[in-house]
């Protein structure tokens, strides 16, 4: 088995209107009506085959009853590392972060258009089922990861837990009582938790609770960049619940309650949003005390988006090492510059700096909550998760001389010959 899932779509040289996957061109398909027969994960209710252990995605076996708190599903890479799954990954050892999803047969009741989880995928596959950022995530009982990584103790490759919560009106409860069998037996100072959380059913005491329990950092899905690109992709444009201004109030109250550096937001680049829009919220995030985790829009497959383009790679590296610049070089928004579409053409330093960053690498890696080996180096790689390993966009390993040289012809940035 390999981490490697085809979807067979390779990502554009350029977008479908220049060199950026525009607004216009981003629209989402209308989701379609479900059968009743499959609303609300009526088959696995229905059948109610009782889970035994490990359940590994199969569309082509009965999906067993499995719900969180008891279950949990784990990123492919998470399974390898953990030694639940057998299999490699393309160039890189294993990953830094466990990543547990809630789950439940209802699945996620949200529906927004780039996610594989989204509501409207009942119509075809059973939620344990669904693909989600380019793998499978396979479900495992919340006690037998919590042996595993108790037992490794010090050994455990582990650097960093995270629990992504989803739309569900048990996420909230759920990730507590996820925390609360992961704190009783692994000290999070040793192993910190952070919490990717769904606003939409959240208020503060929630996010006080977690934070009481030992979580370290909050950080929230906010995934579009702009008001208008968050309600077509996540709101009423795909009969979606969420909303922009909700989103914000959650990650305010996350700043008062975890703290400058201890909270943040995902954000997809390429959904329609210019490079300037992206940045601006880098910046806003930054003067907030937060920090941003950023991720290429992939056509994620069976998604209400993958008929769209996948970011195109010169605007994707020229977001990306704009974004590290500002939050681990000090550069601010201002002292960039901008053509009339908002696409980024200046980085505001010295050519010299410039060089000894993209060569250094760490700015094309994955953007997460970081690990224990540096402040600018995630713990978080999620191998392949938003590209095909044969034309990466977030690199999950050290990117070599050869991909260094491929990141500068995407930059545009050559390397200036000194003779
Ligand atoms: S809330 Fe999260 S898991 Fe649910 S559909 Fe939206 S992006 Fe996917």
């Amino acid at each position: 088995m390999s981490c490697l899932k085809r979807q067979g779509e390779a990502p554009a040289a350029h977008g479908v209107a220049g060199d950026f996957n525009t607004f216009a061109a981003m629209q989402p398909r209308a989701p379609a009506p479900t059968p009743p027969e499959r609303r609300n994960g009526a088959p696995v209710k229905l059948a109610d085959q009782r889970p035994t252990g490990v359940y590994l995605p199969n569309d082509n076996v009965l999906t067993p009853h499995m719900r969180s708190p008891e279950y949990v599903q784990l990123s492919t890479a998470a399974a390898m590392t953990l030694g639940i799954m057998p299999g490699r990954m393309h160039r890189c050892e294993c990953t830094r972060c466990l990543n547990l999803l809630l789950t439940y047969p209802e699945g996620c009741r949200a529906n927004c258009a780039y996610c594989g989880l989204a509501r409207h995928r009942e119509a075809e596959r059973n939620y344990a089922d669904r693909n989600f950022i380019r793998v499978d995530w396979p479900a495992v009982p919340v006690q037998q990861i919590v042996d595993i990584v108790a037992r490794d103790g010090a050994a455990s490759p582990f650097h960093r837990m995270c629990i992504s919560m989803i739309t569900h009106p048990r996420s909230d409860a759920d990730t507590v009582e996820v925390l609360r069998a992961w704190t009783r037996r692994i000290d999070p100072a040793e192993i910190p938790v952070s919490i990717l959380s769904n606003p939409t059913t959240m208020n503060r005491e929630d996010v006080v609770r977690l934070h009481e329990l030992g979580a370290d950092i909050f950080t929230v899905a906010l995934d579009a960049a702009t008001p208008a690109t968050f309600e077509r992709t996540r709101g009423k444009g795909v009969q979606s619940p969420h909303k922009w201004q909700k989103y914000w109030e959650i990650l305010e109250i996350a700043r008062e309650v975890f703290g400058p550096q201890k909270f943040g937001a995902h954000i997809i680049i390429g959904m329609g949003e210019t490079e300037f829009e992206a940045l601006e919220l880098v910046q806003r995030l930054l003067d907030l005390g937060g920090h941003s985790h950023m991720f290429c829009f992939f056509p994620e497959k069976g998604s209400l988006m993958d008929h769209l383009p996948a970011t195109p790679r010169d605007q994707w590296r020229r977001v990306q090492l704009a974004r590290y610049l500002m939050d681990y070089a000090g550069v601010r928004l201002e002292q960039m510059r901008f053509d009339g579409e908002g696409r980024v053409t200046g980085f505001g330093l010295p050519r010299a700096e410039l060089d000894a960053i993209i060569d250094a690498g760490i700015a094309f890696r994955t953007s997460g909550c970081p690990g224990k080996f540096r402040e600018d180096l995630s713990a978080c790689d999620r191998p392949y998760g938003d590209s095909p390993p044969s034309d990466i966009a977030s690199y999950p390993f050290q990117p070599n001389g050869r991909d260094l040289r491929r990141i500068r012809r995407q930059l545009g940035i050559p390397v200036v010959r000194i003779d």
